[in-house]
């Protein structure tokens, strides 16, 4: 039988009760197929500020590396909000991602049948999305050289500076691809190859890569282009791959089309161990109360079982009864409406776990 270990790190606010509901499912998918899980919990973000004075002990970070996978529920709350800025709770997440060298977040825009009516996009045009957009983390603008402000000939101007190489590009356009593999073996490139000479670097990159791919069907758009298209007609994307700003914009575009915020899971890889997480923050206004949705987290999980525990098969089991779940009208009070069937935290996390028998 094999033997995983995780670490979870609830975090501050809601994380407590959504990372529960995870380890639940995680618990009840597992153990029907043979697949024994540890897990070891450890504090992060404002709760390990007022336990140890830092956000991101040593002892985490040493405890994440050794780790097959990390599931952080969301860090931060007013709490926290005075403490200096070299100490502020969402240092734990840069903390994590440098340390654990992340260079990818993969975040998967898909649209449950049953909460069609809450997206901003009519029913037909957002039917059956199910988009995985891959994200450069490590590198690009928000990495390179800045100036503040600079006086040049009596003119105060700013400066960033985006930087990429043929490897940092190579390594995410590989990840894209093998993600890509599990899917509809497409994979679309967002650039701006018509003004930047870093999209041009990105374009060439990306080409000799795909060409290593001889399943993988792969297209370019400009990033303009691309954002029009994610409202327009979301259903034609299947893996979509770009650098850290036009990710960090089009996955909150993306994000948004579901028209539910606890319902979105994430991942960071890199070569070491992933870290999962919500897309959510730690919701300090609903902490305690039983109000939160745990879904986010919950396909969080289903995201590790695919991505770091190579169980692909155990995370379309999550998302099916997920799917289920939803389908028979129970809703978290975030997502309630009325003729649905109210539930808190817990229950729909049992609910879920039941569906999985
Ligand atoms: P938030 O995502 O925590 O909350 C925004 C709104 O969405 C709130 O009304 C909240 O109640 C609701 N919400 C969020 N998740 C929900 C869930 N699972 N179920 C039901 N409702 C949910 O964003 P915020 O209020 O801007 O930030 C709160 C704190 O979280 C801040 O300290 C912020 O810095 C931190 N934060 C952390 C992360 C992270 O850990 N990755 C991400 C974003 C924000």
């Amino acid at each position: 039988m094999s033997k995983k270990h995780i670490v979870i790190i609830p975090g501050d606010g809601i994380g407590e009760e959504i990372t529960s509901a995870a380890i639940r499912v995680l618990e009840r998918v597992t153990n029907k197929a043979g697949l024994t899980l540890t897990y070891e919990k450890q504090l992060a973000g404002g709760a390990a500020i007022d336990q140890y004075g830092v956000p991101l002990p040593d002892s985490v970070i040493r405890a994440a590396k050794q780790a097959d996978a990390v599931l952080l529920g969301a860090v931060g709350g007013p709490k926290w909000d005075h403490v200096p800025p070299e100490i502020r709770a969402e240092k734990a997440i840069l903390g994590l991602r440098k340390e654990l060298g992340l260079y990818a977040n993969l975040r998967p825009v898909r649209v449950s049948p049953a909460l069609i009516e809450y997206s901003p996009l009519k029913a037909e045009a957002i039917y059956g999305v199910d988009i995985l957009l891959v994200r450069e983390l490590s590198s690009g603008i928000y990495y390179g050289q800045k100036c503040e402000s600079e006086i040049i000939d009596g003119i105060e101007q700013a400066s960033d500076v985006e930087v990429y190489t043929v490897p940092e590009v190579s390594r995410i356009m590989h990840l894209a691809c093998q993600a890509a593999q599990l899917r509809k073996k497409q994979v679309l490139s967002v650039d701006k190859a018509n003004v930047l000479a870093t999209s041009r670097l990105w374009r060439r990159t990306v080409n000799q890569v795909a060409s290593e791919y001889a399943d993988i069907q792969l297209k370019h758009m400009y990033v303009d282009n691309c954002a029009m298209q994610l409202v327009l007609a979301p259903k034609q994307f299947d893996v979509i791959v770009t650098n850290n700003l036009f990710g960090d914009i089009l996955s909150d575009e993306a994000a948004v089309l579901t028209g539910s915020i606890g319902m979105l899971p994430s991942a960071s890889l890199g070569n070491g161990t992933g870290l999962y997480e919500p897309i959510h923050g730690s919701a300090p206004d609903i902490a305690g109360l039983g109000l939160a949705n745990p879904v986010g987290t919950i396909l969080s999980a289903a995201m590790l079982l695919r991505y770091s525990l190579g169980a692909p098969e155990l995370a379309e089991q999550i998302e099916q009864a997920v799917d289920k779940v939803l389908a028979e009208g129970y809703r978290t009070a975030d997502l309630y409406k009325s003729g649905a069937t109210k539930v808190s935290t817990d229950e729909m996390a049992g609910l879920i776990e039941a569906q999985l028998g």
